[in-house]
């Protein structure tokens, strides 16, 4: 049995060092759909389709990702 010092190397261990944090997803207020992340923003976009439109919708959040 292999003992671990640290959490660092417990999660080399488990291939759980490159996990990355799951986002819970982001869903559009207007038609339920899972928004887009614009990269490098705190923009979300919805470009669902509903009743053959697309939703359009946009939202602003807090805080950069
Ligand atoms: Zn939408």
């Amino acid at each position: 049995m292999k003992t671990f010092a640290t959490f660092e190397e417990l999660g080399k261990a488990f291939g759980l060092a490159k996990r990355q944090r799951k986002q819970k997803p982001f869903l559009c207020k207007k038609c339920g759909g899972e928004m887009y992340h614009v990269p490098q923003t705190n923009i979300f976009l919805c470009e669902n389709e509903k009743d053959g439109k697309v939703c359009g919708h946009r939202v602003f959040t807090a805080r950069a990702f």
